[in-house]
């Protein structure tokens, strides 16, 4: 590491910033985030930029802040992890790295997507986000046959036993523990929300 970048991570202004943000960034080695020197860089580059609201720059100051609104914010799913920002970054910042890492914190604070929750229980009961198999798949099996393709592709759909050893290892990684506790989570976030609502 280059002193000059010693010195930036080093910078007060960030060093007594006490976020769980901050903590799990430097739990996580990506406490390089402290030499941003808020060029914009990422966000010019970013093509998800280009089409939405998603700022990368903004993301990453917020983070760096200790704005912990920036797990909530929807467009923290907007990045498309193509890595540009991560190439061009003229501090060498790991950043799509720090929206991976930012998003694995917000999941844990059950700040997902509804959608792709589903997704993620579908892959886990199954091993597909779009199953070809059940009563309700029809479609896609006479899709994939009309294409001349076996009915079933040689997935785990072919191999049913592969499912379970894809749930321990998914269980393994604690993936069924922090599916349980999103659920848990939003399910007290519903109830409190819709008491606010009724005493309105
Ligand atoms: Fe910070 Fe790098 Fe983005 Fe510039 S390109 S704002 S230094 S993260
Ligand atoms: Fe934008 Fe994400 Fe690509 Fe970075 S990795 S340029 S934030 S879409």
């Amino acid at each position: 590491m280059s002193s000059n970048k010693e010195k930036y991570i080093k910078r007060k202004v960030f060093k007594n910033t006490n976020s769980r943000i901050s903590d799990k960034f430097v739990d996580a080695g990506l406490e390089e985030i402290r030499s941003c020197i808020n060029c914009g860089t990422c966000s010019g580059s970013c093509p998800s930029g280009r089409r939405t609201a998603y700022r990368t720059r903004s993301v990453i100051r917020r983070a760096l802040m200790g704005d912990e609104s920036v797990l909530s914010d929807v467009s923290l799913w907007f990045c498309s992890t193509c890595y540009t920002c991560y190439e061009r970054c003229p501090r060498n910042i790991p950043v799509t790295d720090m929206i991976i890492k930012l998003r694995n914190i917000a999941v844990e604070e059950a700040h997902i997507m509804d959608s792709h929750a589903g997704l993620s229980e579908m892959f886990y009961a199954c091993g597909h986000g779009v199953p070809a198999h059940g009563d309700n798949n029809k479609q896609w099996r006479d899709l994939r046959e009309s294409y001349g393709l076996p009915a079933l592709p040689p997935t785990v759909h072919s191999f049913p036993k592969a499912v379970e050893d894809l749930q321990t290892l998914m269980k393994s990684t604690g993936f069924r523990k922090l599916m349980d506790n999103v659920k848990e989570i939003k399910a007290k976030r519903k109830a409190e929300s819709q008491k606010e609502e009724e005493k309105k």
